[in-house]
């Protein structure tokens, strides 16, 4: 019995730390990677910029500007060809299980980083030691087992690598580009049950409207946690909000420049890159007004997730 009870207590211990974990390495993702870097939405104090690839670099081991040029190609391209991780081309399932080897045959690719993200170069820091990712995942894990024990560390290691990799990586990409709400005219969704965990991102069709907005929500039943912590980050100084549309600037006394919303050279940072949605100007539609989005039962939603699907008539023709 007492056996019993200590394993239930080790297992919830596991359990917690292993989301927070995961949540801290989300949320530093959302941040850094993808709205400071890839979308310069914000712009991160040296301070915290240091801080933050270290976070990443224990806890997830990436490389940046194999993230920035991936996820900006996953823009330019966005469900057609050349998408690296699209379910409208491979199925939900496909990108929901195999998410990570997509990501990282791109991420391989010479070509993709060279023209989607040549203004993120290697620094000192990155030659030193942040572009060794197996490194910093290797003492990442050693530092949990050194605070926690061996059993407890590498479990809660374990633990977030499974929900990091083939959870909230994939729900990100997969059912963000499947099933959910639509405020704007793009062929992204959101799900504001999945944003609280995802760090935002899973407000993905308000994002593909404004790849350049600092903050994802734009409806008060939507709920961005990156932006509490950006928020933070504007008041300590350490972050500048750069891009974006005026709702994006909402309590944090900041202004920004209003006016960069639907230039071609706003959607992306990196030249050569194309936009995805067409004219920049994603109004609401008028699937939004009549109501919300694809509203599918789950059993159809899992069937169909087998299955490539096509664009929905007119979407082609935005692209
Ligand atoms: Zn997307
Ligand atoms: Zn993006």
């Amino acid at each position: 019995m007492l056996i019993g009870a200590t394993i239930g207590h080790e297992l919830w211990i596991i359990a917690v730390l292993a989301v927070l974990l995961t949540q801290t390495a989300t949320i530093a993702t959302s941040v850094y990677l993808h709205r400071a870097l890839a979308h310069r939405a914000i712009r991160v104090h040296r301070a915290a910029d240091v801080v933050l690839r270290l976070v990443l670099w224990l806890t997830t081991g990436q490389h940046r500007r194999e993230w920035v040029a991936v996820h900006r190609k996953h823009h330019a391209y966005t469900d057609r060809h050349g998408d690296p991780h699209s379910p409208q081309l491979v199925g939900l399932w496909r990108v929901q299980l195999f998410n990570v080897l997509y990501y990282a045959r791109e991420a391989r690719n010479a070509e993709t980083l060279r023209r989607f993200a040549p203004d993120v170069l290697e620094d000192r820091l990155d030659r030193l030691m942040l572009s060794r990712g197996w490194v910093g995942l290797g003492l990442g894990i050693a530092g949990l087992m050194v605070l926690f024990g061996p059993a407890i560390g590498g479990a809660v290691a374990g633990g977030h690598a499974l929900l990091y990799v083939f959870v909230v990586a994939p729900l990100i990409n997969g059912i963000g580009h499947w099933h959910g709400r639509q405020n704007f005219d793009n062929t992204a969704y959101n799900s504001r049950v999945l944003a609280w965990v995802t760090g935002g991102e899973s407000l993905h069709n308000n994002h593909h409207a404004h790849p350049r907005a600092p903050k994802f929500s734009v409806m008060r039943s939507e709920f961005d946690p990156s932006w509490l912590v950006i928020r933070a980050l504007v008041r300590l100084g350490l972050v500048t909000i750069d891009g974006g549309p005026a709702h994006a600037y909402a309590g944090t006394g900041t202004r920004g420049r209003h006016d960069d919303v639907g230039r071609p050279e706003d959607v992306l940072a990196a030249p050569g890159t194309k936009r995805d949605v067409a004219g920049g100007r994603a109004r609401r539609s008028a699937r939004w007004l009549r109501g919300g989005g694809d509203r599918g039962g789950v059993c159809r939603l899992v069937i169909r997730g087998f299955r490539h699907r096509s664009p929905r008539p007119g979407q082609e023709a935005r692209r």
